[in-house]
């Protein structure tokens, strides 16, 4: 973790919750967290629970995101949900491309590079997921299909984009399901990352967060964290129990 930039530690809930759960959840974080933190921690509730969030987040240390976002403004879209209605109620960052949307809703790079303009012309902070499946990675591909799915960002948007953005790696076969990458492998794929952006910026390369994404729990966030580019995680399962959340939090030193 660089010293320059802050951490960023995001919890994305899926699609779990309840009003009782949630209240206990955040109410234990709350209470685990030690004051006067820098850097930021994120909750990314579902949609019908925003608001209930954000209401528990009020005056807290934490913020508040959303796991996805249209890419349209307005209109004929029954089930979507805009950026500006996100912005609405409170949240500050939403997740973008994340695997499940990209394998079990079909998104596209470009439909997910849409995506994360949207965020921008609203206001919110797009957290650009990307990662390489399995099958991917055993054919050697992982640089060529991390660099695809940046790539159809930073061509659209440019490296400016990226100056309100966190970049999450994620690799598909680390999602939830217990197999982490080593600290070596995200470190690699999170400098290369961190190389394009600089290609085009080096400044904002610099400050941009890239976080890592899959399996992260207690035991191995230190780890990861410890790398020099490794700037926090985005953290599934472990994030809905407050004790593991919290362990990972204090390991990126909250
Ligand atoms: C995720 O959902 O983005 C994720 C990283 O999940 P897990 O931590 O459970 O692997």
């Amino acid at each position: 973790m660089s010293s320059s930039r802050p951490t960023w530690v995001a919890g994305n809930w899926k699609m779990h919750g309840s009003l009782a759960g949630n209240a206990a959840l955040v109410d234990a974080i709350q209470k685990g967290l030690k004051a006067g933190i820098t850097g930021e921690i994120v909750l990314c509730a579902p949609f019908p629970y925003l608001d209930q969030v954000s209401r528990l987040l009020s005056g807290s240390m934490m913020t508040l995101g959303a796991q996805d976002v249209s890419q349209d403004a307005a209109g004929a879209f029954t089930g979507d949900v805009s950026a500006a209605m996100l912005a609405d109620f409170g949240c500050r960052y939403v997740l973008v491309g994340h695997s499940e949307r990209r394998r079990l809703h079909g998104e596209t790079d470009e439909k997910v590079a849409e995506k994360f303009g949207a965020a921008l012309s609203a206001g919110l902070r797009p957290v650009l997921c990307l990662g390489e499946t399995l099958a991917e990675r055993k054919a050697g591909q992982t640089e060529k299909i991390v660099i695809r799915q940046l790539e159809a960002v930073l061509t659209l948007y440019g490296a400016a984009a990226f100056q309100n953005a966190v970049l999450a790696y994620e690799p598909v076969w680390a999602i939830g399901t217990g197999r982490v990458a080593t600290p070596e492998e995200a470190e690699a794929v999170h400098r290369l990352l961190r190389e394009r952006v600089a290609m085009k910026d080096s400044s904002i390369a610099a400050e941009l967060r890239i976080v890592y994404g899959g399996s992260v729990k207690a035991d191995n966030a230190s780890f990861l964290f410890a790398q020099p580019n490794i700037d926090g995680g985005l953290i599934g399962g472990a994030s809905l129990e407050a004790k593991d959340f919290l362990a990972i939090c204090h390991a990126a030193n909250f």
